[in-house]
Formats: C-alpha cells, sequence, structure tokens
C-alpha cells in the first residue's frame, strides 16, 4: 500500500494559483503563473508567507489540475514558490510544465535538496538554515533579504559560494524599508557586483 500522500509528486499541497506580474528579483515585471505550495521549516520572523508553514493545512492536490490551470492563462512563465517548495518532489510538476513549453523559475531558501528542472533558480539564504552548496552552485540569482546591515556580510559569504554568472540582489526587507534601503543603496553603490531588488508588487497592489 502506498502512504505517500503527494504520490510521488502526482499531489502537491497547494496554497494557491494565480496569474499576477512578478514583482521581485532578476524577472521583475514579467507576467508569471504563481503556484505556491505550504510548507517551510525555516521560520523568518519577518516572512510574509506565514500561512504557508503549516503544510497540513493544504490537502494535496492533483497536478495535473494545477497545469492545466496555469495552461488557460496565456503566461509563458511558471514560478514555483512556497513556503519552501524543494520540501516535495518535483519532478513530475516541472516535467508537465516543460511538456507545455513554459519556463519554470523557482523559488527557495536552497535549504533542503532540489528535485525536478528549472529555467531559473533564485535562491534567497536564510541564517537560520543556510543554503546546500549545490544550489548555491546552481543558482541563477542570489537574493538576500536585508533586515539590518549585518546582512551585508550574511550576502558577501554567500556570494562567494555561487557561481560567476550569477546575479546578486540585495533586497530590503518590507517591514524595515524605511531603515534599511539608504545604507543599502550605499552599500551597492560601493559594492557595484550587487543590485538592488525591491518589492515592487507591494506598490502595485498585486500579489
Ligand atoms: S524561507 Fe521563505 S517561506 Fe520560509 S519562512 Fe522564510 S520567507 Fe517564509
Amino acid at each position: 500500500m502506498n502512504n505517500d500522500p503527494f504520490k510521488g509528486g502526482r499531489k502537491l499541497p497547494l496554497v494557491e494559483d494565480f496569474y499576477t506580474i512578478q514583482g521581485e528579483g532578476f524577472h521583475t515585471g514579467k507576467p508569471a503563473y504563481f503556484i505556491r505550495l505550504g510548507g517551510c521549516d525555516v521560520g523568518c520572523r519577518w516572512c510574509d508567507a506565514k500561512i504557508t508553514w503549516n503544510p497540513k493545512a493544504y490537502p494535496p492536490t492533483d497536478v495535473d489540475r494545477i497545469v492545466e490551470r496555469a495552461c488557460s492563462f496565456p503566461a509563458q512563465a511558471i514560478v514555483i514558490t512556497g513556503g519552501e517548495p524543494s520540501l516535495y518532489p518535483l519532478d513530475y510538476l516541472t516535467g508537465a510544465l516543460k511538456e507545455r513549453g513554459l519556463e519554470i523559475f523557482l523559488e527557495t531558501s536552497g535549504a533542503h535538496p532540489l528535485s525536478g528542472r528549472f529555467d531559473w533558480i533564485c535562491l534567497s539564504p536564510k541564517k537560520q538554515h543556510p543554503p546546500r552548496e549545490e544550489i548555491l552552485a546552481q543558482a541563477g540569482e542570489l537574493k538576500v533579504i536585508v533586515e539590518t546591515e549585518d546582512d551585508f556580510e550574511w550576502a558577501e559569504r554567500n556570494a562567494a559560494r555561487t557561481n560567476g554568472a550569477c546575479r546578486l540582489y540585495l533586497q530590503p526587507e518590507w517591514s524595515r524599508f524605511d531603515s534599511v534601503i539608504a545604507p543599502t543603496v550605499e552599500y551597492v553603490k560601493a559594492h557595484p557586483k550587487w543590485n538592488i531588488s525591491i518589492q515592487t508588487h507591494k506598490y502595485m497592489r498585486i500579489p
């Protein structure tokens, strides 16, 4: 008897899925269909997706249905996010999306081994559960959340472990924006390998 509630990745704990504009990081401004999965064990104080933390709140949903829904929109790109999507086997989901010719972008903390195929990995490392080396090496984008100026040193430690082509972003934590934006601007001016990422979807008032 198979007790795997996720049927090897044919079902996933879906929190929500919706078509919107990617608001932050390298793909800012790009229309994308978001698939948000439940469950995260990283526990960031400022997390703006705390509703996702308990995966039991989100019954396993048929991945085929999620893919059909995504394909009913004109989206060319899919963002798989959470929660922490790497908690689940993602080969089936990403394979089905690839068969439909869609680009697949992943948002992850890098805390767990990855499965699945991705066109772009956005790695947002967290101190309390640091990222795995192999995910740092694969990331197309490193997006470090800046809560205080101490986070610049954490950003550099992670950047030193990425591949040479990885795009580097510092993103002010939204609730600390007013206190961290000025030092972040000055830091990026002094260390121009970095870029600033702003959560533009919050200004656009979209999810
Ligand atoms: S890793 Fe992401 S989803 Fe998990 S607690 Fe941190 S911000 Fe929230």
